[in-house]
């Protein structure tokens, strides 16, 4: 029997799991499948409630974990086989080699001298990252990754005698036992590709709301420039697109709970950059639940910002222009619209990572993903695995998930 604690995933959800699991004095592994922990919100300029960027929360979680002995994490790491019980469970996690020494080296120079480049996954296509490279400044563990699939010959040559990189490095598994898992696999962003009618991806000047966060990050491609990604001009007229994909038989048949909250956000960040911009919000409705209606109410005082209530049907790209145009059926005068506007914004909703994937852990996933049974096995769901939240609710799930399997674990 196992007093231990499985955390998979390390985003905001996964981390609150784990370390309030540890601080009850429970020893807990964090699983995490990327390089580094902090999930979808390190991606973000600015979260909710308090509108502050993710070092904020996110550097206090790191700091916890820094200090806490009970907590171990392992990255580019990836459970691939259980066996046992509740109370008494091996898992085996398979882990990918970073190619770099364990040691804290600076590699900062070194990487922006390297040619090869390949698009960054951190800023969704919109800038390029280097082969060895950290995800953001404060990226934790502060350990630089290697990706050989990103380096250029010459790149190859001049790291083959570098002590501090092994590129020979293979694959290892480990094994863990524990008494009981925490499941905090988080969300990705809907496919934009799969939304035909609204450009599918390739419409210039048309971004999802993850994009507008990077473009607005101090540390993401632009230096927190919002501007056009094919041009880089400055927007005048920026049109946000509610429910892309959400409640839509044809693609998510949910309401993911945080992109009406996005857009408002993400209308007030164009504000402070282009007091005079012109923006349009054109949603079905506005959700904005309990204490959010104050930004709602914020955001619709602001002379520049109108609401569009309709669905809009079509986006098109004017090649003369490079305007993104819009169709909509303003469903209030019962008007058919066309617009065009300098960039538009689609709030895709959030699909929970675990769609169209399989954890090897005795769980079961509702028809969109959302993990809905295990707990009879020792195992708890939190964050968005479980359903669409916001950073607050998530932190405030993992919190539970850690209670219930600390008591599971309990006198073991
Ligand atoms: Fe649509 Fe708003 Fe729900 Fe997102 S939060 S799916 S934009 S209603």
């Amino acid at each position: 029997m196992s007093n231990s604690i499985l955390v998979v995933g390390g985003g905001f959800s996964g981390l609150t799991a784990a370390i309030e699991a540890a601080e009850l004095g429970y020893d807990v592994y964090i699983v995490e499948k990327t390089p580094f922990l902090g999930g979808r919100v390190a991606q973000l300029n600015k979260y909710f409630p308090k509108l502050c960027p993710p070092s904020c929360g996110l550097e206090i979680q790191f700091q916890r974990i820094r200090k806490n002995p009970r907590i171990k994490f392992f990255t580019q790491a990836e459970v691939v086989g259980l066996t046992g019980q509740k109370g008494d469970y091996t898992v085996k996690v398979r882990i990918s080699p970073r190619y770099t020494a364990p040691q804290n080296v600076d590699f900062g120079l070194l990487a922006s001298t390297l040619e090869g480049e390949v698009c960054s996954e951190f800023e969704f296509g919109l800038g390029k990252r280097k082969a060895l490279y950290r995800s953001m400044p404060f990226a934790f563990p502060g350990r630089y990754v290697l990706d050989p699939a990103a380096l250029s010959k010459t790149d190859a040559v001049r790291l083959a005698g570098n002590q501090f990189i092994n590129l020979n490095e293979q694959p290892r598994t480990i094994e863990l036992g524990v008494g009981a898992i925490v499941v905090a696999t988080g969300w990705k962003p809907y496919d934009v590709t799969n939304l035909t009618n609204l450009g599918a991806g390739s419409v210039k000047n048309c971004i999802t709301n993850m994009q507008m966060e990077r473009l607005a990050s101090p540390c993401g491609p632009t230096g927190g420039h919002i501007v056009r990604p094919a041009d880089g001009r400055a927007p005048k007229r920026v049109a946000f697109v509610q429910c892309a994909g959400s409640r839509d038989q044809n693609h998510l048949n949910f309401c993911s709970y945080i992109c009406c909250m996005a857009s408002l956000k993400q209308s007030l960040y164009v504000a402070e950059q282009y007091p005079d911009a012109e923006i349009t919000i054109f949603y079905i409705d506005l959700r904005t639940p309990g204490r959010y209606m104050n930004v709602l109410e914020k955001v619709k005082a602001s002379p520049n910002v109108r609401f569009i209530k309709g669905k809009v049907a079509d986006v098109q790209d004017d090649p003369a222009t490079g305007n993104p145009v819009l169709t909509v059926e303003d469903a209030v005068r019962g008007e058919k619209l066309t617009l065009a506007y300098d960039l538009v914004v689609l709030a895709t909703g959030m699909q929970p990572t675990l769609s169209g994937e399989t954890l090897p852990l005795p769980v079961s996933v509702d028809e969109d993903g959302f993990i809905c049974g295990g707990e009879e096995a020792g195992i708890f769901a939190a964050g968005c695995a479980r359903m669409p939240l916001d950073v607050m609710r998530s932190a405030q799930s993992g919190t539970a998930a850690a209670l219930k399997a600390v008591q599971t674990v309990k006198g073991r």
